[in-house]
């Protein structure tokens, strides 16, 4: 396997560039199977560079009985997928957007949307 730039860092200390997704964002998948349907980002793994949307990408687990579960049978959760795969939608703009950053005066960075300037909100930020 080759490892490159910030994956190879034992620490990574930035977030590489367009890895704008966090946790609580609203997406919109725009590859594959799920392509066009939206979801709430359950969870977001940088190193891997890939999000769990809730009920995008489902897969299907047959389990077989065993101790703990005596009937088996399907479990059903969602699967991650690659940050690339999705955007970010904007709720003025009402569909996916590319996302730029701002600096605001108290120097704070933000997320805005490139096409209408507006804010995108964090939800998970407290
Ligand atoms: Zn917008």
């Amino acid at each position: 396997m080759r490892r490159t730039g910030w994956l190879s860092a034992s620490r990574v200390l930035t977030v590489p560039p367009k890895c704008v997704v966090r946790k609580g964002d609203t997406v919109v998948v725009i590859v594959g199977k799920d392509r066009g349907k939206s979801g709430k980002v359950l969870s977001v793994s940088l190193r891997e560079r890939k999000v769990t949307i809730e009920k995008i990408n489902i897969i299907k687990r047959h389990t077989k009985p065993n101790q703990q579960n005596r009937q088996g049978g399907i479990l059903e959760r969602e699967a991650p997928i690659q940050i690339s795969n999705v955007m970010i939608y904007c709720a003025t703009c009402q569909k996916p957007v590319r996302v730029g950053s701002k600096t605001m005066t108290d120097k704070s960075r933000v997320r805005v949307c490139k096409k209408c300037q507006q804010l995108i909100e964090s939800p998970e930020r407290a």
